[in-house]
């Protein structure tokens, strides 16, 4: 499919997160986890209202794999999943309270040391683009047999395609950016600095967040 633009404001604030020199650019991780687990949630409430999803509290999770040589990293989650009209609604705009508490907040500052308030309110999404110089997000929706690939390399606009995946929730896929004198992005391939990170920002998720093991 052919390029799709950002709505001006979404793109404000993709623009201040590609180029950002936030220090804390570790919360992506946070943001992306607590997404996650949101879909969780909905996806939990739904097997509570309906009899016949043949879902079970404990059939939910996260997964997250590191793939070294490709650089990539890869959160994935058996939630609710997102439709095509979903990712175009939701991941193409800045609707959401936290990002809008920070649009308000910055909309006259033009100076980078106000940047921590992406530490108090999160910034959501976006903040993948922190850290990814490509965001990938393949999903299958609950009660969809279709799934779709929303890709964006940053502020030039996103694509929407059909894609394939076998199970319904949402694989999102981080090409890390390459490292500068500044930041070694390097360092989020390595399990152990993933593993603090999930320690001290989503300890107080509910559901298993599970990462493959590297081999060497
Ligand atoms: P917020 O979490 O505050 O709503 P975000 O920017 O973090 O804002 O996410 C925007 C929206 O994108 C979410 O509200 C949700 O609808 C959708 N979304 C993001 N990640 C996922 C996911 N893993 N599964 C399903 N929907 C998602
Ligand atoms: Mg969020």
């Amino acid at each position: 499919m052919a390029m799709k633009q950002f709505k001006a404001e979404s793109k404000r604030l993709l623009d201040l997160m590609i180029n950002s020199i936030y220090t804390h650019k570790e919360i992506f991780m946070r943001e992306l986890i607590s997404n996650a687990s949101d879909a969780i949630d909905k996806m939990y409430y739904r097997s509570l209202q309906e009899d016949d999803t043949g879902l079970s509290r404990d059939d939910f999770k996260i997964h997250i794999a590191l793939d070294k040589p490709g650089r990539k990293i890869i959160i994935e989650d058996n939630g609710c999943g997102m439709t095509k009209d979903d990712m175009e609604k939701d991941l193409g705009t800045i609707a959401k309270s936290g990002s809008l508490a920070f649009k308000q907040e910055n909309k006259d500052k033009k100076n980078d040391n106000n940047i921590d308030i992406i530490g108090q309110f999160g910034v959501g999404f976006y903040a993948a683009f922190m850290v990814a110089k490509q965001v990938t997000v393949e999903s299958k929706a609950y009660g969809s047999d279709e799934a779709w690939c929303w890709q964006s390399s940053g502020a030039e606009g996103y694509t929407v395609d059909p894609c394939e995946k076998a199970e319904r929730g949402t694989k999102i896929t981080l090409d890390l950016k390459d490292n500068t004198d500044d930041d070694n992005y390097d360092t989020y391939l390595d399990q152990y600095t993933i593993k603090n990170l999930i320690k001290k920002y989503s300890d107080y998720i509910r559901y298993p967040i599970r990462m493959d093991m590297q081999k060497s």
